[in-house]
């Protein structure tokens, strides 16, 4: 029986990076995929952390992610920059965007990054992160795969969708949010369901279309909209812009070419970089007007949104990251053969 402990981000990123890559995925894919999935467990995010790793792995098993993909740049010198994933997954088509982003950003104040084709299992704040580094505010979104019922329907059509935010600070850690467009991220609600714990009243209906607290019903009926109509809405204009628009798969299409809810999704992304300064264009210090904003936010006693993940990063910087024994058992299960339990 494996024991608990305690390891470094570092570490953990090296250990997940060779999982994957003697599952076969390029280095690339590797590299940035375990630095993404460690980011998450580093940031007290369970939901995207090292639990992820067996769900890549039977994406690679089933032939729904091409593991050994380089994505393709195609540049066009305009503020709108591709990155065709070629099935590869997201991590590593952002990656080889991102410099181009940021360039096109800073030139012309406002570019966007569009992937197509890619499997998509991650958060959105490690990729907004990124852009916030460079001094440069942020949107992301995505579709997902139809799990989740419009407002007032009853059976899945959008997605869980989410849609995440970032603003530079400079003196401080950046404000970012990030959340699914459902009441609850899939994710959670597969915790729930791992863990035997009841979901909260009006997340999610079963396959009936009746209101119910289960997480298994929940998963095999439909999740709802935050928000009601609000959120609904949110979510389709996310399957407008980073599906339809970009010429890529909405939520229902990726999952009829999935056929499952048990695999990575496979659609496209859009990333929005803006420069403060240039929109700005002199009428006051954008970045100091935020600073008034943000603190007139913790001066009524609210937190901002990311930091309980920035917490949990210091805390994971200065002591490590803890996994139980059933994590770690995980871990050596995967190294010692990846396609194990699914091959
Ligand atoms: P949460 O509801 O947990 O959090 C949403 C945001 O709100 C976070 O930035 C969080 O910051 C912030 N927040 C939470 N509580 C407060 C508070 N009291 N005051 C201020 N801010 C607060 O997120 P979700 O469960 O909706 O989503 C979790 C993750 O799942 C996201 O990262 C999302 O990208 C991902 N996801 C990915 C999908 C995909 O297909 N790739 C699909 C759906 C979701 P903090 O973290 O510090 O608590």
């Amino acid at each position: 029986m494996a024991q608990p402990i305690t390891v470094s981000p570092e570490a953990l990123a090296e250990r997940v990076s060779r999982i994957f890559l003697a599952a076969g995925l390029s280095p690339l894919q590797a590299e940035t995929l375990a630095a993404t999935i460690v980011a998450g467990e580093r940031d007290a995010c369970k939901s995207h952390g090292i639990y992820r790793i067996e769900g890549c792995l039977r994406t690679v098993a089933a032939g729904k992610v091409q593991p050994q993909a380089e994505p393709e740049l195609q540049d066009d010198g305009s503020p709108v920059v591709r990155v065709d994933a070629k099935g590869a997954f997201s991590t590593a088509a952002f990656a080889v965007g991102l410099p181009v982003l940021v360039a096109r950003a800073r030139q012309h104040g406002l570019a966007a990054m569009v992937v197509n084709s890619c499997t998509h299992i991650s958060a959105l704040w490690p990729e907004i992160e990124a852009i916030t580094a460079e001094g440069l505010a942020a949107m992301a979104m995505c579709p997902s795969y139809a799990t989740v019922a419009p407002a007032g329907g009853s059976a899945p059509l959008l997605g869980t969708n989410p849609f995440a935010f970032g603003w530079p600070r400079k003196d401080a850690s950046p404000y970012v949010f990030d959340f699914a467009t459902s009441v609850m991220a899939r994710g959670d609600v597969e915790l729930h369901r791992i863990e035997g714990r009841p979901l909260p009243e009006g997340t999610a209906v079963d396959r009936d279309g009746n209101p119910t607290t289960d997480p298994a019903e929940a998963l095999a009926g439909a999740m709802l909209p935050f928000g009601g109509h609000k959120g609904s809405a949110i979510s389709t204009m996310i399957e407008l812009l980073a599906a339809a628009m970009i010429g890529d798969l909405t939520s229902t299409e990726a999952l009829d070419y999935l056929g499952t809810t048990t695999l990575g999704p496979h659609h496209g992304e859009l990333i929005l970089a803006f420069s403060p300064e240039r929109f700005a264009a002199g009428r006051g210090d954008p970045f100091a007007r935020a600073e008034t904003l943000f603190q007139a936010i913790l001066g009524q006693g609210a937190r901002l949104p990311s930091q309980r993940r920035f917490e949990a990063r210091k805390r994971a910087a200065a002591e490590g990251i803890p996994l139980t024994a059933e994590e770690v058992e995980m871990l050596e299960r995967l190294e010692r053969a990846p396609f194990g339990a699914q091959a």
